[in-house]
């Protein structure tokens, strides 16, 4: 099957009990048995939910994986991932990573005795210099959070299988639409189903997708354990958001391109982060492992001036100032005081993230409103 069947078909079937071709919201916690132990599969919504498991069929299908889990959120899916570690463990990272995946590695599993380095790891050498015989996971966010630089999965996976380590990919900015990790070499795939996935900002959300059995297994175990589970309600959501991902991420592209070609050429902009430029540093590898390069854009005015930056996020009439990413509508933000700001200055800076970076999520208006808008922002 193709993407858009996809999409639409997989993982959902018509209610057995009904016909009903839309996945019910299972909304219940229990499930009564004839006796004890026989039951339909179903015993408590924590461990397994009827409108869950198509969802996680339905992630599955998407990412050619055979395996979905989902979460009450995006951090609590990556948090599921870093529990296969031990103290002890060493993790590689990338240094422009999603500030609450920072916070997590940072201030509650560093304390506990997993050590994480940071490398802008656009640069495999970069990533080479840190493996130790410690190494147990290398971690990986691409196009990366906010400067849009890409990072090539297969080297990535290269490197991981040589330490024998486990590489997961943040593959929430691309989406399967994009690019499928599993298929380049990632161990597991992570999500915020709340962004592009769900994509209609009404849901927070996360899954995990993967191939291995054992390991599927045993990250089930800690979701059912831990308990960090989401609602059967979000998961129709995000049912539902998925039978126009396609659609949405097309228009997200195309529509990412027009903003894109607008900023360069700017008299007030210095610089456009996007990787379909050609003189991207990345975009020979975004080429490759990307379908299109999505509707994510940084920019920075001429001057690198915090203020006016801050006057251009106020005076937007569409591109709302918001966090979060990946709706249907067009969102604005600042990452140095929004999104990245549990990050310190310090590594925010050596990251190469300036304090006047704004960062557009264009959704899938009319492009010429969009660019109307920006025209009347940065004046
Ligand atoms: C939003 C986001 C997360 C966290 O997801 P939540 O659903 O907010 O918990 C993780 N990674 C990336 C890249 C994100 O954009």
């Amino acid at each position: 099957m193709k993407f858009a069947t996809k999409a639409i078909h997989a993982g959902v079937h018509p209610d057995p009990a009904t016909g009903a071709i839309m996945t019910p919201i299972y909304q219940t916690s229990t499930y009564v048995q004839r006796s004890p132990g026989d039951h339909k599969g179903f015993e408590y919504s924590r461990t397994h939910n009827p409108t869950r498991t198509q969802l996680q069929d339905a992630l599955a299908a998407l990412d050619n994986g055979r395996h979905g889990i989902c979460f009450a959120s995006g951090m609590a899916a990556i948090d599921c991932v870093i529990k296969l570690l031990q103290p002890g463990d060493e993790v590689i990272s990338t240094n422009d990573l999603y500030g609450g995946s920072y916070r997590l590695f940072t201030k509650v599993y560093e304390p506990l005795g997993i050590k994480f380095h940071f490398v802008p790891m656009h640069d495999m050498a970069a990533v080479r210099a840190k493996v130790t015989e410690r190494t147990r996971l290398i971690w990986v966010e691409t196009p990366t959070n906010p400067l849009l630089n890409i990072i090539d999965i297969e080297a990535a996976a290269a490197v991981a299988k040589e330490c024998g380590a486990l590489l997961a990919v943040d593959n929430t900015f691309s989406t399967p639409y994009l690019q499928t990790p599993l298929e380049l070499g990632a161990d597991i795939v992570t999500y915020s189903l709340t962004k592009y996935m769900g994509g209609h900002s009404d849901v927070v959300m996360g899954a995990l997708v993967l191939n291995d059995d054992k390991l599927a297994e045993r990250l089930s175990f800690y979701q059912n354990a831990c308990g960090g589970t989401p609602g059967p309600q979000d998961c129709f959501l995000v049912l539902r958001g998925l039978k126009t991902l396609h659609l949405r991420m097309q228009r997200h592209c195309e529509n990412g391109r027009a903003v894109a070609e607008y900023l360069r050429q700017h008299p007030k902009v210095e610089k456009v982060y996007w990787p379909g430029f050609e003189n991207h540093p990345n975009h020979a590898v975004a080429a490759r492992q990307m379908r299109d390069f999505g509707g994510m854009i940084s920019f920075v005015l001429k001057g690198d001036k915090k203020e006016e930056a801050i006057a251009v996020l106020e005076k937007f009439q569409l591109f709302s100032l918001a966090e979060s990413l990946g709706g249907v509508e067009s969102l604005s933000g600042h990452p140095a005081t929004m999104t990245h700001a549990s990050i310190p200055a310090e590594e925010r800076r050596k990251a190469g993230l300036s304090d006047s970076l704004i960062r557009l999520s264009v959704g899938i208006e009319d492009a010429e409103d969009l660019i109307e808008d920006l025209a009347q922002a940065i004046g």
